[in-house]
């Protein structure tokens, strides 16, 4: 059996596949999974495309992923989907887009919503592009949806950012958040057979004859018509020329230098130990749900069945930790005994730690009363359950942040 990690590097496509959802419902095993491919995702170039609504974002991304793959090279799309959530649109909106590339396995496309994310869209949207770009891929475009702050920050996570502008904004452009056309290395004007493109064009200038960039790079403005894939070609070339210039500055890996950085940061502030979850025991998932997702607003990011703990598991993302919701699923299982003895309520509270068996058995050499030795749960991860005696009243689940082997849990289950 090949570790996960190796599958996704080779192109395989299920084992992608799965990554990106465990990324996306912020598993146990994403940070290891993330550090395991940070070093091998530094040859894809990351281009962001942005600009507002109506500019032909998607048709333009289309264009540009029919020429990448007439070039017989490869790429991963990112679309952020105004519409959809995690649940419903975002699958129908891959559906729609899947049709246009159907069969081809040198495209991988993933939609996301732009809410519900663990830790923010933008860095969901970092974490899944540093996912396609370990596994072989030339290019991974992102697509956002507007202009905003959440697009800046999305947009932060591509080495080539183009920014995606039409004729008749006219005034517009001057309106369009300075943060954006500050870090835009490449105009697109598209629809530019449309009257008023000499207009654009013009406010451009004005914006770039403001100040010269550190590096050196003039942002070529670039005129596309998207529906007829013209200027396609222009805009690779443009692309393929700044990121040429970014690699010679010595400026590469940008995605998987950023992970690394941002993590080696976030683990020495914490010592390595984050919270993971909360698990509440409640007599029904769907009941409870009528308040956290139907009057509190949260979403499910994830349901499963347990068989093995007898247990319906529902969880909620909550900014970094999840709450988990348990919902016995027979009578005999340990939260049906936990809710006859104690009712509803808090029933544990899980810590990533960084070597499970290091902290197990200095608790172990300390005299606390673990309830189980180190054991591997769904999705592979390992943990340990630690009594209340020894923790202030609260049961405390350990899992392991950083397991020794990388497995595929499908393979597992196979
Ligand atoms: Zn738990």
């Amino acid at each position: 059996m090949r570790d996960w990690a190796d599958k996704i590097a080779a192109g395989d496509i299920r084992a992608l596949a799965r990554a990106a959802s465990v990324i996306e419902n912020r598993g146990p095993e994403t940070s290891t999974l993330l550090r395991e491919l940070a070093p091998q995702a530094g040859r894809a170039v990351v281009v962001g495309v942005t600009g507002p609504p109506g500019a032909g974002k998607s048709t333009l991304v289309d264009a540009l992923a029919r020429l990448i793959r007439r070039q017989a090279k490869t790429l991963g799309i990112i679309a952020v989907d105004p519409t959809s959530n995690i649940s419903g649109g975002a699958i129908l909106g891959d559906r729609i887009r899947m049709q246009a590339h159907h069969n081809d396995p040198g495209v991988f496309i993933r939609s996301m919503a732009t809410r519900g994310y663990v830790g923010g869209l933008a860095r969901a949207t970092a974490d899944l592009a540093l996912l396609l770009a370990s596994s072989g891929k030339d290019f991974v475009i992102i697509e956002t949806i507007g202009v905003g702050q959440d697009e800046v920050e999305v947009a932060n996570v591509a080495d080539v950012t183009v920014l995606v502008l039409v004729p008749g904004m006219g005034d517009d452009v001057q309106a369009i958040k300075a943060g954006i056309m500050e870090i835009a290395d490449i105009f697109v004007i598209n629809k530019a057979d449309h009257p008023g493109a000499e207009r654009v064009e013009q406010e451009i200038e004005g914006v770039l004859s403001l100040g010269h960039r550190p590096d050196g790079w003039m942002p070529p403005i670039v005129h596309t018509v998207a529906t007829e894939e013209k200027g396609i070609d222009a805009l690779l070339d443009a692309i393929e020329k700044y990121a040429a210039l970014r690699r010679d500055a010595g400026v590469t890996n940008s995605t998987g230098a950023k992970y690394q950085l941002q993590n080696a940061e976030s683990d020495l502030a914490a010592g390595g130990f984050t919270i993971d979850h909360l698990g509440i025991a409640v007599k029904s998932i769907e009941r409870a749900l009528g308040f956290y997702e139907g009057q509190l607003g949260m979403q499910v990011s994830l349901r499963e069945a347990v068989p093995l703990e007898k247990v319906n598991v529902a969880m909620l993302p909550a900014g970094g930790p999840r709450i988990e919701l348990l919902e016995p699923a027979e009578a005999d299982s340990v939260i049906a005994r936990f809710l006859a003895k104690r009712g509803e309520g808090l029933h544990h509270v899980a810590l990533r730690v960084p070597d499970l068996d290091a902290v197990t058995g200095r608790l172990c050499a300390a005299g606390a009363r673990l309830l189980n030795a180190p054991q591997t749960g769904a999705g592979g991860h390992r943990y340990v359950f630690i009594h209340p005696a020894s923790t202030g009243g609260v049961l405390l689940e350990l899992i392991e942040a950083k397991p020794t082997k990388f497995s595929d849990p499908m393979d597992e289950a196979r």
